[in-house]
């Protein structure tokens, strides 16, 4: 597991201990993690994990869009939700970038204002 614990040192926000509770888009990235230790999985590098991350969250979104609306900060019609779970509501902008997420769709969508002008871009994290 030396390779794990290294990643985790460089990306702690990756390490599934802290993250999986409160975003279960994250959960997809325990999953890997448990496949890999059966040995069913075999990765090599940091870029083929990133790759591999970005593909299943790609899928996760695919299953759950919602509703796509007008964006708070840009006003384009591009704001994408996702229900994750009964109770993970994520807000995406597919223009900006802005993004917020709650228990519920209102929550999610408020939290998505309150962030306005943060300069905030889901791509980037
Ligand atoms: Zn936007």
């Amino acid at each position: 597991m030396g390779e794990w614990s290294d990643y985790f040192e460089d990306f702690p926000e990756e390490n599934p201990a802290n993250w999986v509770k409160e975003n279960p888009v994250n959960g997809v990235f325990a999953t890997i993690i448990r496949e890999q230790e059966k040995g069913k999985l075999r990765l090599k590098k940091n870029a083929e994990l990133n790759t591999m991350i970005a593909k299943a969250k790609r899928e996760t979104k695919a299953r759950s869009l919602l509703v796509v609306e007008n964006c708070p900060q840009c006003g384009l019609k591009e704001l994408n939700t996702y229900k994750i779970t009964e109770s993970f509501y994520l807000c995406e902008c597919q223009e900006c970038g802005i993004y917020g997420n709650g228990k519920t769709h209102e929550q999610a969508l408020a939290r998505t204002q309150d962030a306005l002008g943060e300069g905030l871009d889901w791509r980037a994290r």
